[in-house]
């Protein structure tokens, strides 16, 4: 067996089903999605975009390690969740470009849902009231 096989069977024996969980999400949303020429954004593809929630966000149907039913998430949300390797998180995971389809990690923040919705002001009058941090991004 070569050192690097027996390295990726290590890797492997050691990963537990929420590192495979985070690991796998992480690279589907990365393969499925791609930068814009134009600005940071990194724009989810067709594939991603497919089923959206009534507010417009598309989302996928996940199983996280430990349940036994899949759930409904926002892409967005899953992947802040797999860049900071955690499932459970308080608050809203918002787009500081307020762009829907954007995975750029940089433009996700978690916060309240209050924070959230005052964002839409900076999103109705096209530039940041900057009463919030991190500001809002209009890229
Ligand atoms: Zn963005
Ligand atoms: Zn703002």
């Amino acid at each position: 067996m070569t050192c690097a096989l027996i390295i990726y069977k290590l890797t492997m024996a050691t990963a537990s089903p929420l590192d495979c969980f985070f690991n796998r999400y992480r690279a589907i949303l990365l393969s499925e999605s791609a930068p814009m020429a134009d600005s940071e954004c990194r724009l989810a593809g067709p594939t991603l975009i497919r089923s959206t929630n009534q507010g417009g966000y598309p989302f996928m149907k996940v199983r996280i390690p430990g349940t036994s039913k899949s759930k409904s998430v926002t892409i967005s949300r899953l992947m802040y969740m797999c860049s900071v390797r955690q499932i459970d998180l308080e608050g809203d995971v918002s787009h500081l470009c307020h762009r829907k389809q954007c995975l750029n990690i940089q433009h996700l923040v978690l916060e309240s849902r209050a924070v959230n919705n005052r964002r839409q002001t900076c999103y109705a009058q096209g530039s940041c009231t900057k009463l919030h941090e991190p500001f809002c991004i209009f890229p």
